[in-house]
């Protein structure tokens, strides 16, 4: 098998509704092969699982810290029977995306503050449960984030799974990467300006990488459209999995490293993050 792996889109969110199959058979003619969809909501669980399986791909179940707001506790024993209904679906590859965002100012403070937290630490108890790697989102919260998995993890529990869109220092990135993480990189790194994060993605051992476009957010700088544009009128670019073989391009370029090389490295790395993944891949060539 070679190509692309996408190990991070939101294929089922409302800015695909109308063209969802052209995005993604664009994204097959442009190299790549396999997409990782992680669900948002329980109210979505079907839908992305329906997604991953029309398309060949793989897909997460999870409640994304920016709908905690809406999910109720009973959403956590639903997650479970999903997770204990769908054991043996090849395409079912990680419990995401959970997490935690402190960007958000209203879920930075009480009573959202616990509540995205408990969240947390409950869907870990989950993957921990049904024996599933994790997708986590990262805003500001890498050192809660590591905290969780190792309370989570007590026992010698190898975590495995993906740090996605990870922003960090170099030594919350080594933290995560010994708990058994990979990187996630996407359309971030295509600002110049983004020097911390391309400084990251260039020092980190090559092992340590995935790509992924979080499509339909994080547009890479050819797709952005800025303050002055959009009140212009213009809107703010779509990101889709199609992108990934150019974003992968600025990454190469960032690390001398030669595209065919990158490719095979990181869907190797994908491999690892999310071991059943080999499974949904070889069953869809
Ligand atoms: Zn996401």
């Amino acid at each position: 098998m070679t190509g692309w792996i996408d190990t991070h889109c939101h294929l089922d969110a409302p800015e695909f509704a109308a063209d969802v199959a052209e995005v993604r058979e664009r994204a097959r003619q442009r190299g790549v092969v396999h997409c990782v969809l992680p669900a948002v909501q329980v109210a979505h669980f079907e839908a992305t699982r329906a997604l991953a399986h029309q398309f060949g791909d793989s897909y997460a179940l999870g409640i994304h810290p920016l709908y905690v707001k809406d999910a109720l506790d009973a959403d956590l024993a639903r997650l479970d029977a999903a997770l204990a209904e769908h054991r043996d679906d090849p395409r079912l590859v990680a419990v995401g995306e959970i997490g935690l965002d402190y960007f958000v100012p209203e879920l930075c403070a009480s009573p959202l503050r616990e509540r995205q937290e408990y969240f947390y630490v409950e869907q870990l108890k989950l993957a921990r449960k049904h024996g599933l790697p994790v997708i986590l989102h990262v805003r500001r919260s890498a050192d809660m984030l590591l905290k969780g998995l190792r309370a989570v993890g007590q026992g010698g529990h190898r975590w495995s799974g993906i740090a996605h869109a990870f922003n960090g220092s170099l030594q919350q990135a080594q933290a995560f990467i010994d708990l058994g993480f990979k990187l996630g990189f996407g359309g971030a790194l295509t600002y110049e300006r983004a020097q911390n994060l391309r400084r990251l993605a260039t020092e980190l051992p090559l092992e340590a990488l995935v790509l992924e476009t979080d499509a339909p957010d994080m547009p890479p700088h050819w797709l952005y459209a800025t303050a002055g544009q959009r009140a212009a009128g213009q809107a703010q670019g779509r990101n889709e999995p199609g992108e990934l073989p150019r974003i992968a391009e600025v990454l190469a370029g960032l690390r001398g490293l030669n595209l065919a090389a990158l490719e095979q490295q990181t869907r190797e790395n994908s491999k690892v993050a999310l071991p059943r993944l080999q499974v949904a891949s070889a069953s869809s060539a």
